[in-house]
């Protein structure tokens, strides 16, 4: 996916995309999103689970921290929109001090709730393939729904395509299907290109 839709989905869905550019230790978000063409089923769902997580978060105050596994009520300033450090306690298990020389303050800067995340979004076998950190039922039946729909979706451009063998199983409409290559071609380059500008943009002055 472009770089402008894919910024567009992060900005929109904060909370559902908050691992966007987390590391690659700790989501496959950090790889993006697939075809443009899927932008707006994509965009579709998105607006669907980011209330539903968003309302997970109100029912669920005091979520577990992803990042310490302490409550949010042990960060400091938890009753606040932004938490700070975690002030827990932890008997370390490792020890093999008496208490209270066992004892070791959790070190975690800031709290991240354990809410439902994205964790991948990509093309397979030319459907979406789109994951969660965790799940309820309703949010499966909405992905379910989702990846239904991308089957019938032209990943490149949004018309109704078909699933088609370039190589490389996808869901093209027909003018892509034909137009492939060099539609490849151009979709690299411009990849080439932003990872370009990119870079020139980390270069010192
Ligand atoms: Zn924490
Ligand atoms: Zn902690
Ligand atoms: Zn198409």
């Amino acid at each position: 996916m472009n770089k402008e839709n894919d910024e567009k989905l992060v900005k929109a869905f904060p909370l559902l995309y908050g691992d966007r550019y987390g590391s690659e230790q700790s989501t496959a978000m950090c790889w993006g999103f697939p075809g443009d063409g899927w932008f707006d089923i994509i965009w579709d769902l998105s607006s669907k689970l980011e209330p539903i997580i968003r309302k997970f978060i109100a029912d669920n105050p005091n979520l577990e921290c992803s990042t310490c596994g302490c409550e949010r009520t042990k960060h400091y300033a938890s009753a606040t929109d932004s938490p700070g450090k975690c002030l827990s306690i932890h008997i370390d298990p490792y020890s093999e001090e008496e208490a209270p020389a066992n004892y070791r303050a959790c070190f975690c800067d800031t709290y991240a709730g354990m809410y439902p995340k994205a964790f991948q979004v990509k093309e397979k076998f030319g459907g979406l393939k789109f994951y969660m950190t965790t799940y309820s039922d309703e949010i499966r039946n909405l992905i379910d729904k989702t990846q239904a729909l991308s089957l019938k979706t032209c990943e490149e451009c949004g018309k109704p395509g078909e699933k088609t063998n370039t190589g490389w199983i996808r869901t093209l409409c027909k003018n892509c299907d034909e137009n492939w290559v060099e539609i490849r071609a151009n979709n690299h380059k411009k990849a080439l290109e932003y990872e370009q500008q990119r870079r020139d943009a980390l270069l010192p002055e």
